[in-house]
């Protein structure tokens, strides 16, 4: 009955094109990289988007922290983006939109919001964190290419039900999971192969 569904391997797939399979809408444009004028997509969210900044208003009072526009600037350029980035892409995407913050509230406003669960947090095997937007936004997982760094999407929902199964068997409510698998692309074998054709 559960069969894994196949998510979005983009038809020419960049590093940067996963994802956009999110909202379960087929929006065209909104998958398009690194759109500079966020104003459209952000009225495709503007519902997520306000209960979002709900959420981080509640939890910056909560913990007695300001309310600053600095970090809800930030909050809003995550929710515009789609797919994963890493600190220097969304310091560089508002840098080139005009909005100046510091690397300091950049990083200090992405812990808070990791904490809260509003942006996920992934290493990918490598030493750069990369994160992404993830309130209500689809549970999904990763596989990611060792050679070319792509990273690809997929949802199954026995994963979930491996979740449930664990946290009642061994007595834990379990908030979170992490499940990465590692390999070789198919472009990457592929290119591989045509090098060394006698392999
Ligand atoms: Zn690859
Ligand atoms: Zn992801």
């Amino acid at each position: 009955m559960n069969k894994p569904t196949a998510v979005p391997t983009p038809p020419n797939p960049s590093a940067d094109a996963v994802g956009q399979s999110t909202g379960g809408s087929s929006e065209t444009g909104y998958a398009a990289k690194h759109t500079p004028s966020a104003a459209s997509q952000a009225t495709l969210n503007t519902d997520k988007l306000e209960e979002v900044k709900k959420l981080f208003t509640a939890h910056l009072e909560n913990k007695g922290l300001r309310k600053t526009g600095e970090r809800y600037a930030i909050l809003e350029e995550i929710y515009a983006r789609s797919g994963h980035f890493d600190v220097d892409e969304l310091y560089a995407g508002m840098k080139e939109r005009g909005l100046q913050v510091s690397r300091a509230t950049v990083y200090n406003t992405l812990d808070l919001l990791v904490e809260q669960g509003l942006v996920s947090k992934h290493q990918f095997g490598r030493n750069l964190a990369q994160y992404e937007k993830s309130y209500g936004y689809r549970q999904h997982d990763h596989v990611i290419c060792t050679e070319c760094h792509k990273v690809v999407e997929f949802c199954d929902p026995r994963i979930h039900g491996i979740q449930t199964m664990v946290g009642d068997l061994l007595n834990f409510h379990i908030l979170h999971h992490s499940l990465n698998l590692y390999g070789i692309c198919g472009d990457c074998r592929a290119q591989a192969a045509a090098r060394n054709p006698h392999a």
